[in-house]
């Protein structure tokens, strides 16, 4: 069988690799190894794409008309110079892969210098987008420690359901509330019903919760009623950013039986504005965790030996809280867990495979989160439902506050990191939110 090309090490990884970018050198997430994908508007400029390179963006409508790229880096670029991705993600590794090579060679070689100065732009003065239109959002389940931690809570005498070992567990979401990182988490409303009580009440979601998942987005598209067999499940995967599907926790226990969750999460979901590219991403692929001794075979759509030994992801995600009143006395974030990414009991592969098996497209730009990824200690839990045992047991902030679900005031941001040896790490950049009422 030969590897994915998604996955072949070359030029660009190399950890000797540094940029004229003074700030890239040593950047905890964009070193000249990362280059991701992302969509944002200069200062007084309209969006377009962009390459985020240390504290700076490169322009990709900029680039595209300067005559430095040629061939599939040139295509790849001019399809990148509008406000959204998606003609870009539709054109696969291929041109992905040559427009990488190309400006890891553009930043590195100082030569190139003089010519690529003027289309830089410092991030910090740029508005990030979202970095596709996505067309379709779907959330899947595939973080066993907390489908079983959740299945307790809601299900004490039967946690896992029988299905979870044979089906990637997902539901259709809400494209269009997917917002970039930073935007306004405004408390929900909507019905809830009070354990004593018989009949709901209605008013703002007492229990606003996050869950740290990755985000999967889909490149090149399948043909109505073509399923995307497991094997070349890869190639349709652009790449990941961080994702934070807000949860309202009260009125998912009274609404999701039996057709899944609605208003308790289609108020608002957040990503981190850049997209890792799965070649940024070759050398922090690992073996998918084994199935533990007794699990049962996935079926075989479902199976792929090359997936099994690469399709796990070295990533660290870290969930941080902040007050308002930590932030008034500027105080440092408050970890709330720290975790692997190893934790999902379906690989992103099977996960694409799975949607697609009964025919569905998948187009470019459309958005699967992973599901909560939690880990087997509460050090790792993923949400605060599991944090605090479903608002039993708060979580205590460096201002003595307490937290069982999220209070007004509070910013939750998502951080991610991989990191494997010999390797540069890299990073997401962060996926933020500060919940209000309004
Ligand atoms: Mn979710």
């Amino acid at each position: 069988m030969t590897e994915p090309k998604t996955l072949a090490i070359d030029e660009t990884h190399d950890p000797a690799l540094g940029s004229w970018v003074a700030s890239a050198n040593g950047h905890p997430d964009f070193p000249i190894q990362n280059l991701p994908l992302g969509v944002f508007s200069p200062p007084g400029k309209g969006p377009r794409g962009g390459i985020a390179i240390g504290d700076m963006i490169l322009d990709l409508a900029a680039l595209a008309m300067s005559g430095l790229l040629n061939g599939e880096a040139r295509i790849a670029a001019q399809t990148a110079a509008g406000q959204a991705l998606n003609p870009l993600l539709a054109l696969g590794a291929g041109p992905r892969r040559a427009l990488r090579r190309e400006v890891s060679r553009l930043l590195s070689d100082s030569a190139h210098r003089v010519a690529v100065q003027p289309m830089l732009y410092d991030a910090a003065q740029a508005t990030l987008q979202l970095p596709a239109r996505i067309g379709d959002y779907s959330d899947f389940y595939v973080g066993i420690h907390h489908a079983t931690n959740v299945g307790r809570l809601f299900r004490p005498d039967n946690p896992l359901l029988p299905n979870y070992k044979h089906v990637p567990i997902g539901y259709h979401g809400r494209a269009s509330s997917v917002a970039v990182s930073g935007a306004k988490v405004r408390r929900p409303s909507g019905q809830r019903r009070a354990p004593d009580r018989d009949e709901p009440l209605f008013g703002r979601s007492g229990r606003l919760d996050y869950e740290l998942e990755l985000g999967v987005w889909i490149g090149r598209g399948n043909i109505l009623g073509e399923p995307i067999a497991i094997g070349s499940a890869a190639d349709h995967i652009a790449g990941l950013t961080l994702l934070n599907d807000w949860s309202a926790r009260d009125f998912q226990a009274w609404e999701y039986q039996p057709l899944g969750p609605f208003l308790a999460k289609n108020f608002l979901t957040t990503v981190s504005p850049w997209i890792v590219t799965a070649e940024a991403l070759a050398p922090f692929r690992v073996a998918q965790p084994p199935r533990p001794e007794g699990d049962p075979d996935p079926l075989p759509y479902l199976w792929d030996a090359n997936d099994q030994a690469t399709g796990g992801i070295a990533a660290r995600l870290e969930v941080t809280i902040a007050s308002q009143r930590m932030r008034n006395e500027r105080l440092a974030p408050h970890r709330l867990s720290s975790g692997s990414a190893t934790h999902m009991y379906w690989t992103i592969a099977q996960m694409v495979a799975h949607h697609s098996v009964g025919g569905c497209n998948l187009n470019p730009g459309d958005l699967l989160g992973t599901g909560t990824i939690s880990g087997p200690d509460r050090a790792s839990f993923g949400s605060l439902l599991e944090l605090t045992a479903g608002g039993r047991d708060p979580v205590i902030l460096p201002t003595g506050e307490e937290r069982r679900f999220i209070e007004d005031g509070d910013e939750i941001v998502i951080a991610g990191r991989f990191e494997a040896k010999g390797f540069v790490p890299i990073g997401f950049g962060p996926c933020r939110g500060i919940v209000v009422t309004d």
